[in-house]
């Protein structure tokens, strides 16, 4: 079978130019270390691409204030302990370890750290049988040559469109469209954080990832955010209005208080900006609103389950799940594997996961069960304890994360940081493509938006 790494790249059987994005962070701050000195800094938002940029600044000598919305850091990066043990309310796993900056950071607080192994998988159908290996061989294969189909003709087109009308254009006669449509949800929907009906087919896939298998951090991926946050003066509750920058300087006002700066790095999730929540005096450049427009902000919803007692298999990673919902709890993840609680983790996709947060926990309790029941038995009883991340409800993200909307380019997102006025910037998993959508994706804009500023500053 293959990996989920293989899986999530289907039809990049080559992820050319990995090792090409080195870390930027010290050719940064060298060029930054004398240009930056003493500048005042405010870094809105306290989430891995805040943090990120306020370490650099840090280190470049830069004096840097981060105002944060809320009474915690980390953002869409959030370990909530209410179950009795670590949950991930947001990001879960460290995308391949390999050359991936955040492992440097991990290592440092010794954080523990366990490698989920994605070919222990167990696919149920509707009724609650199980599909057969042969039947997932298969099922791979079919996806993958689905994928260079959809390939083969885009490049035969210029018209971007959705990678569901793309599907539409091919003969899946021979497949078995309900496998085929749980795989387009499990790996494609949940990877990109999208539908595949607003998803851009040319671009959906095409962003890059580092090597070796994914881990999860079993005592908490808020591990990382120690190193991050060491010695930043950060100001929580803080809830930015408006931001206000002018040919000398900034002022960033909150719901408390105002700040003045001589730059602003703003790191607010796209979410956020499209709702316009946040007035920027003067108005953001077109250019810059259409970029907002444009690039699609996705969602993807967790479901925490805590028993009193395990009832599957307990040594399977993953549980797989065919609803004919589209999107409706495809994957569920064996916390037993790494933890001595019975925590099983539900995750919906799609158009589903912006449907189910508007339920409440009682009811997704309700359905979650009876799906449960359907894979293994009438005695599953309900969850001891649930709790549901609801990004899409979430005034500080509006969203779990960007991805590429039909129409959107590569270049749109790596625009988002090339900065319009010289004491504005932007940063944030969706200010650079090859990565977006991640936490090291969201810590190396981070570490960009610094080095742009310190060349702004030296131009200047
Ligand atoms: C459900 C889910 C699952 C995910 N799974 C993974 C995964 O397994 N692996 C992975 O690598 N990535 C994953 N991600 C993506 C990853 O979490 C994000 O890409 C990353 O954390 C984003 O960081 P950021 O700094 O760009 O934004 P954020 O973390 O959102 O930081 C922005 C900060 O701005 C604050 N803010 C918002 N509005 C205001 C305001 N008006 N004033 C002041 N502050 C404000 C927010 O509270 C937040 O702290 C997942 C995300 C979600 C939601």
């Amino acid at each position: 079978m293959l990996s989920a790494e293989q899986r999530r790249h289907f039809i990049k059987l080559s992820l050319l130019g990995l090792g090409c994005l080195a870390n930027p962070s010290l050719s940064a701050l060298a060029a930054g270390k004398s240009s930056l000195a003493a500048k005042k800094v405010i870094v809105v938002g306290a989430g891995v691409s805040g943090l990120a940029a306020a370490q650099q600044l840090k280190s470049a000598g830069a004096q840097v204030l981060v105002l944060e919305a809320k009474d915690r850091i980390g953002g869409r990066l959030w370990t909530d302990r209410s179950l009795g043990t670590p949950f991930e309310m947001g990001a879960g796993w460290l995308h391949g370890p390999v050359g991936n900056p955040l492992t440097e950071l991990l290592q440092q607080v010794s954080a523990r750290r366990f490698v989920t192994d994605d070919d222990s998988l167990r696919v149920y159908r509707e009724n609650g049988k199980q599909v057969r290996e042969v039947e997932l061989l298969q099922l791979w294969s079919n996806f993958s040559e689905m994928m260079r189909a959809v390939d083969r003709r885009l490049s035969v087109q210029d018209l971007d469109i959705s990678l569901a009308q793309a599907l539409l254009q091919l003969d899946l006669k021979k497949s078995q469209p309900e496998l085929l449509n749980w795989a387009l949800s499990a790996f494609t929907e949940f990877d990109t954080g999208s539908d595949i009906a607003t998803m851009s087919a040319y671009y959906f896939d095409e962003d890059l990832s580092f090597k070796g298998a994914d881990e999860v951090l079993p005592n908490g991926f808020d591990a990382l955010l120690q190193p991050l946050a060491a010695a930043v003066d950060i100001k929580l509750e803080q809830k930015v209005r408006q931001i206000s920058y002018g040919d000398n300087t900034v002022t960033v006002t909150t719901e408390r208080a105002s700040f003045n700066a001589d730059y602003v790095i703003v790191t607010l999730p796209l979410g956020v900006l499209k709702k316009a929540s946040v007035n920027f005096n003067p108005p953001l450049p077109r250019q810059q609103q259409l970029l907002i427009d444009k690039i699609g902000m996705g969602n993807v919803t967790k479901v925490g389950l805590l028993y009193e007692r395990c009832f599957w298999p307990i040594e399977t990673q993953y549980f797989g799940y065919m609803s004919r919902i589209k999107g409706q709890f495809p994957y569920f993840m064996n916390s037993k594997t790494f933890s001595d609680k019975d925590l099983l983790v539900g995750i919906c996709v799609g158009g589903y996961a912006w449907e189910i947060e508007q339920k409440s926990d009682a009811q997704i309790s309700r359905e979650v069960t009876e799906i449960l029941r359907r894979m293994f038995g009438n005695n599953v009883p309900e969850p001891k304890k649930i709790i549901v991340s609801r990004w899409s409800m979430d005034p500080c993200s509006y969203g779990a994360y960007s991805y590429s909307a039909v129409g959107t380019t590569a270049e749109d997102f790596n625009l988002f940081n090339q900065a319009q006025h010289k004491r504005l910037l932007f940063a944030g998993e969706h200010t650079q493509f090859d990565y977006h959508g991640t936490v090291h994706g969201a810590y190396l804009s981070g570490v960009a938006a610094v080095k742009r500023l310190a060349e702004l500053v030296t131009v200047a």
